[in-house]
C-alpha cells in the first residue's frame, strides 16, 4: 500500500536577507511540509535542512488521511544525515556568530577581560546551545525507541 508522499516547499519568507549569511537564511527561509491532500501544513523546519525524525508516515490532522510525511528514524539517518540533524544551519550560525563576538570582544578587552568574555560567553551562547542539544538528544532517543519497538513488533 502506497501512500501519497507529502508536499515540500522551501519559502523564502524574505528573499532580500539571503545575502546576510548563512544565519538570517536559516531564521527566514524555512522549509515547509504539507498534507498532500489538503495542503495542511504539519511541519515547518528552519532552514534548508530537510531531516526530521519520525516514522515515515501520519495521518493529517484535518482530513485524516494517511500520507509518508518524509521523515525517518534515527538509525536509519545516514552519518551526514545525522550530523546536519545536529547541526543544522542555524545552529553552525550560532556558534560562528559567539565565536566573532568572542573575538570581538578579547580584541577590544585584552587580557584582564578574559574571564568576563568567557562568563558572557557560558550564559548567552553556551545555554541556548545546551538546551538544543537537551531537546535534540530526547527526540533522539525517542526515535531509535520508536525504531526498536516498531522492529520488535514487526518480528513478533
Ligand atoms: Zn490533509
Amino acid at each position: 500500500m502506497d501512500e501519497p508522499l507529502a508536499i515540500k516547499e522551501e519559502e523564502s519568507v524574505a528573499g532580500s536577507f539571503e545575502n546576510a549569511g548563512s544565519f538570517f537564511i536559516g531564521i527566514f527561509n524555512p522549509t515547509v511540509y504539507r498534507c498532500p491532500c489538503c495542503r495542511s501544513v504539519y511541519k515547518v523546519i528552519l532552514g534548508p535542512g530537510d531531516i526530521f525524525l519520525g516514522e515515515g508516515r501520519r495521518n493529517c490532522s484535518h482530513c485524516h488521511k494517511g500520507f509518508r510525511d518524509r521523515s525517518k528514524e534515527w538509525p536509519v539517518l545516514t552519518s551526514l544525515e545525522q550530523f546536519f540533524y545536529l547541526f543544522p544551519t542555524v545552529v553552525c550560525g550560532w556558534v560562528l556568530f559567539a565565536l566573532i563576538i568572542c573575538g570581538l570582544l578579547a580584541w577590544s578587552e585584552g587580557a584582564l577581560g578574559t574571564i568576563r568574555i568567557a562568563l558572557l560567553t557560558a550564559s548567552f551562547f553556551v545555554i541556548p546551545l545546551m538546551a538544543w542539544f537537551a531537546v535534540r538528544g530526547y527526540q533522539i532517543a525517542r526515535s531509535i525507541h520508536r525504531f526498536h519497538l516498531d522492529r520488535s513488533a514487526k518480528a513478533a
